[in-house]
């Protein structure tokens, strides 16, 4: 059965309830400067935010900069990061970013999509990410989780990346589109988790429109109270 496309009321609601449970959402990526967040974002491609947070524990008190980054070479960039998948080439990247960094930019990070997205190993998804968390814009980095969540629950479906992040632009509330990228992954990634959703503690389930959400738990006489 195809799922419904959440109402305004219910989309409203679901970010209140988000806000409730999480009211201060962060990245899990461990930074304390644009830079770092961006280094950060761009190793953590097809990895865990805690395998890059081991290896950044260590890496960011050595080198935090473009220029000290620069100085360590591939070589010595992998000796931190080869714990994490793709290091290979993402030490190729890294190293580059960071060379035109230096040379364009005096090694601060640029703040337009476009530039963004011009660095090795940047693509939409980081520049979103960097954009969203280090500069305060209304920007959305739809990841696996987000795709998910957005689809399961009605909020903002689409057959691709691009269709649910334009479609979440639009319909999430102005109150709530700073944060609402954090509040998605996180509910995405310990609640409204891939194979077992967990319905039945779910703070969204009166307002969530997947149709198989009480085969895993959801209380059918909440929802229907609270949607009448
Ligand atoms: S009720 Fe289930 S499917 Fe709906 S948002 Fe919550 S966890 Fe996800």
């Amino acid at each position: 059965m195809p799922v419904k496309n959440m109402t305004r009321k219910q989309i409203q609601t679901f970010f209140e309830r988000l806000r409730e449970q999480r009211p201060h959402p962060q990245t899990e990526l461990n930074y304390s400067s644009p830079f770092e967040l961006l280094i950060a974002v761009l190793l953590s491609a097809q990895a865990t935010d805690v395998s890059v947070n081991k290896a950044t524990d260590k890496l960011y008190p050595v080198a935090n900069t473009a220029q000290a980054i620069l100085n360590l070479g591939v070589d010595g960039l992998k000796e931190y990061i080869k714990t994490i998948g793709l290091y290979n080439s993402k030490a190729e990247n890294v190293i580059k970013t960071c060379r035109i960094l230096v040379e364009q930019y005096q090694g601060n990070i640029p703040e337009t999509r476009k530039e963004l997205e011009a660095l090795p190993g940047v693509g939409r998804k980081t520049a979103n990410v960097v954009l969203n968390t280090a500069f305060g814009q209304p920007t959305m980095a739809v990841d696996t989780h987000i795709f998910r969540v957005g689809n399961r629950t009605g909020l903002a479906v689409g057959k691709n990346v691009l269709e649910v992040e334009d479609r979440l632009i639009k319909v999430i509330p102005k109150e709530f589109i700073i944060d609402a990228h954090h509040w998605l992954i996180l509910h995405g990634r310990y609640c409204c988790i891939a194979r077992k959703p967990k319905c039945g503690e779910c703070v969204v389930a009166d307002v969530c429109n997947w149709p198989d959400r009480f085969e895993f738990g959801a209380n059918k006489a909440i929802v229907v109270k609270n949607l009448s």
